[in-house]
């Protein structure tokens, strides 16, 4: 089954391709020759994986899904939220975000915080939404260089480390994404084979 995935994150493609394995070709938006950068301009998480997955499928006619990302720090009233990727400013990098993440826990007890991923799918035509969530905490610096983004600073309870100390195997196990993907995985094992394009 062939499915555009709306990103060109290559950790990203890396993890979703892993998890979904060889009986989905997924691919990215350079494989479609899409170049633009696509508005994420809704106040959810779920309207930006809707934004996203619609931009694609009304351009492009063909299966595809999105994701969007946030996370949410109890200390930090929740922040920043829907606006995870660009925290440090429009232009920011994922250090500038890191960096200016440390600087606001500084001296904060409660480092807990929760990472979810909204993930939209539009097949034939049709929308489903999947979530997934993980629980953790922030770390007081950076630990390990595995990973992408707020890798090095999120340990899940589930483990004594950060993301960028696992491989992404581990991390499919337990990751915000991967819960997503695994729903999403599990609708698409649920249909008839005469509904996919395969
Ligand atoms: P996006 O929804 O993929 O654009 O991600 C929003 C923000 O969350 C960006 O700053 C990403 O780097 C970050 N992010 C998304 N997924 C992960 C992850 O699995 N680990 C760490 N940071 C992530």
């Amino acid at each position: 089954m062939k499915l555009v995935f709306a990103s060109n994150n290559p950790h990203k493609l890396g993890e979703i391709r892993a998890m979904l394995g060889n009986d989905y070709e997924i691919l990215s938006l350079h494989d479609i020759d899409c170049h633009a950068d696509i508005p994420e301009t809704a106040d959810t998480l779920e309207g930006n994986a809707h934004q996203k997955a619609t931009y694609i499928y009304e351009r492009y006619h063909c299966d595809c899904f999105a994701d969007d990302t946030g996370l949410e720090v109890e200390a930090l009233n929740g922040h920043p939220g829907v606006y995870t990727a660009r925290y440090a400013g429009p232009q920011c990098t994922p250090e500038d975000n890191i960096v200016k993440l440390l600087h606001e826990m500084q001296g904060k007890e409660n480092r807990n915080a929760v990472f979810k991923t909204a993930v939209c799918l539009i097949l034939q035509g049709k929308e489903y939404l999947f979530n997934g969530i993980v629980k953790g905490r922030i770390t007081e610096k950076k630990q390990g260089t595995d990973g992408f983004g707020y890798d090095p600073v999120f340990a899940p309870d589930e483990t004594g480390c950060t993301f960028a100390e696992m491989g992404v195997v581990e991390k499919n196990k337990i990751s915000h994404r991967a819960r997503a993907i695994q729903q999403l995985k599990d609708y698409l094992c649920s249909l008839q084979p005469e509904t996919i394009n395969a």
